[in-house]
């Protein structure tokens, strides 16, 4: 831009230059024409007085009128300093102030004399062979008393004079115009800068936006077209920032959505590179966007059947939905969609990959028929004891009386298993669905503890099992109480079940990390029996449903299998953590931690 101004100083210079040599040219030669003039009216002037003073009608021999008029000339010279020549009607020079008239050729042709002869007064600028210098000439006639032209007088004097006058004049002239070269320069630099610093600093803005820096503005010039150009700018630097601001703002709703969502969102363009990868379907897939982005989705390392889903939609261009089994970085079940991305003025720009893990889903749906086939195999077995033993009665057993009373004592202990199972499946699919609330209530612990014996004493005194409890007197602890006190009963209804007769089975509950001023935020209750102990390969799944680890075991002692399940449930749904240590013929222990407070 300086270059511009550079420029529009340059042409200012030279035009203001220009015209001032111009101006300067004429008026030199109008000064010089002026001077000129003036010095001839001067000449003429002192002609007609030379005239009009002196005596020129004077006769004589040629000899004595040339030597007289020579003199005359001489004495003229002296006070005007300027050379006098009287010439004769027929052109004979009889008076000189300078020369030798005799000598001196013929100057009727002389133009001075020739314009003089015809009208009056004549002038001539020339070159004088005889004084070797440029001269000026002014002549008029000389006349008698009749008015009759008796001869011309002319006076002349050296040009070098008004030379040197026009020089002196062209001097102060170029000086004058040096000066004024200057300030125009000076005055021409700042109107350029006038005209060219807002169109500087409007590129300079217009490049700051090019950079997407959109606050920085044009200042207000004045109110011409230039200032108008910088209202324009600044208003579309305004709208540009107002846009930006608008654009990232989706971008980051995007962005926040993109991120926040379970589904894997990948998409891929025009170029078949992944463009896209939300941090979902980094998880899902197990690679991460550095790995994949800008990449081919061929050429990135992707699982092989993947890649063949994604070549099939860019080929068909059509959607696709699977179901496909992933084996990196975990065996996982993926729902994939794949659909073609196309927009108004294109009818293909890529693939939009949406990928869904529904392992989970899957695995719920396989538990469900699982359980299902569980549950109708455990009812199936007392049924099929049911069904036999009253067969066997109708058959004709119900004659041996002590026979009958002991098929129907197993008919009883059947149906009495059964109630119990479906009970227990029942209370499973309860807690299970969660669709009971909590029922949170403060809990007095060593009072609860001693209730819950209470309901089993009966039954440990049947095995000569000792049941004891330990806890401090002040434990107290939030909870639902009918759960907490079938956690209890569950567990310590297995010891004795699990114990042999002679055995203990005992419950205590110890404060867990408590701080210097005995305050402790979870409890820990340990539900320990000295019966037969659990191998260590069934520790990792007796809380799974029905599962059991001898089954003769558990049909002697009415299991269903199903109560640990319910206990570990009832657990998660205090917050709470259950883990079991056992070592077989020496006994088993369970340990529940939960917290204190709600
Ligand atoms: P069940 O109704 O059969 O007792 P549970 O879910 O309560 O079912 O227990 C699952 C299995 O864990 C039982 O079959 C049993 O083999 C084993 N078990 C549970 N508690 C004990 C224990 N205290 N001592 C030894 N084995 C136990």
């Amino acid at each position: 831009m300086t270059k511009f101004r550079a420029k529009l100083t340059f042409i200012m210079i030279v035009m203001i230059g220009c015209s001032m040599l111009i101006a300067g040219i004429f008026m030199a030669k109008v000064l010089e024409d002026s001077h000129v003039k003036s010095l001839e009216d001067n000449m003429e002037r002192e002609l007609r007085v030379i005239v009009a003073t002196g005596d020129w009608s004077r006769i004589g021999s040629e000899n004595e009128l040339m030597a007289y008029f020579s003199q005359q000339a001489k004495r003229i010279k002296g006070v005007t300093n300027e050379r006098l020549t009287y010439v004769r009607t027929d052109g004979k020079v009889i008076g000189d102030s300078d020369q030798e008239p005799g000598q001196m050729d013929n100057h009727l042709s002389r133009p001075e004399i020739a314009a003089a002869a015809a009208s009056g007064v004549g002038y001539s600028t020339r070159y004088s062979d005889t004084l070797k210098e440029k001269m000026l000439y002014a002549a008029i006639p000389v006349k008698n008393e009749a008015k009759a032209t008796i001869g011309f007088l002319r006076i002349s004097m050296s040009l070098e004079q008004v030379d040197k006058s026009i020089r002196s004049l062209w001097y102060f002239l170029i000086v004058g115009l040096l000066i004024l070269f200057l300030i125009a320069g000076l005055v021409s630099y700042r109107i350029a800068k006038g005209i060219t610093h807002p169109i500087e600093k409007m590129t300079k803005v217009a490049q700051q936006i090019t950079n997407m820096n959109y606050e920085s503005r044009v200042p207000a010039y004045s109110n011409d077209e230039v200032g108008q150009l910088g209202l324009a700018i600044n208003r579309m630097s305004e709208s540009l920032q107002q846009q930006m601001a608008r654009i990232r703002e989706n971008e980051r709703r995007l962005q926040g959505v993109m991120e926040n969502m379970l589904s894997g969102i990948m998409m891929i363009d025009r170029d078949e590179r992944i463009m896209l990868l939300n941090p979902s379907a980094e998880n899902i897939l197990g690679f991460s966007s550095q790995e994949l982005l800008g990449k081919r989705y061929n050429e990135a390392k992707q699982q092989f059947e993947f890649t063949k889903l994604i070549q099939e939609c860019i080929e068909t261009r059509e959607s696709i939905r699977d179901e496909m089994i992933f084996y990196y970085p975990a065996e996982r079940i993926l729902d994939i969609h794949l659909s073609p991305i196309a927009h108004e003025d294109e009818e293909w720009s890529g693939v939009l990959i949406v990928i869904h893990d529904i392992t989970a889903v899957r695995r719920l749906e396989r538990m469900r028929s699982e359980f299902v086939a569980n549950v109708s195999h455990e009812l199936k077995t007392p049924i099929a004891a049911v069904k036999g033993f009253a067969e066997t009665l109708l058959a004709g057993a119900l004659n041996d009386k002590d026979t009958a009373v002991s098929f129907l004592q197993i008919i009883f202990d059947e149906s009495e298993r059964l109630n119990r199972l479906i009970g227990d499946i029942l209370e499973l699919s309860k807690i299970e669905s969660k669709r009971i609330p909590m029922n949170f209530s403060p809990i007095y612990l060593p009072e609860f503890l001693e209730r819950s014996l209470h309901v089993l004493r009966k039954e440990a005194e049947k095995k000569h099992i000792e049941l004891s409890m330990q806890v401090d007197e002040d434990m107290y602890i939030e909870a639902d109480e009918d759960r907490l006190r079938q956690i209890i009963i569950n567990l310590l209804s297995n010891g004795i079940a699990y114990t042999q007769d002679g055995g203990k089975v005992k419950v205590r509950v110890e404060p867990l990390d408590p701080n210097s001023d005995g305050d402790y935020e979870r409890l820990r209750l340990i539900v320990s029996d000295t019966g037969m102990g659990i191998p260590k390969k069934d520790l990792p799944r007796i809380f799974e449903r029905f599962y059991r680890v001898d089954k003769a075991r558990s049909r002697i002692s009415g299991g269903t299998g199903l109560g640990l399940s319910i206990v570990k449930h009832l657990v998660e749904l205090h917050k709470g953590t259950i883990r079991v240590d056992s070592e077989v013929g020496i006994g088993t222990r369970f340990t529940i931690e939960l917290p204190v407070i709600h």
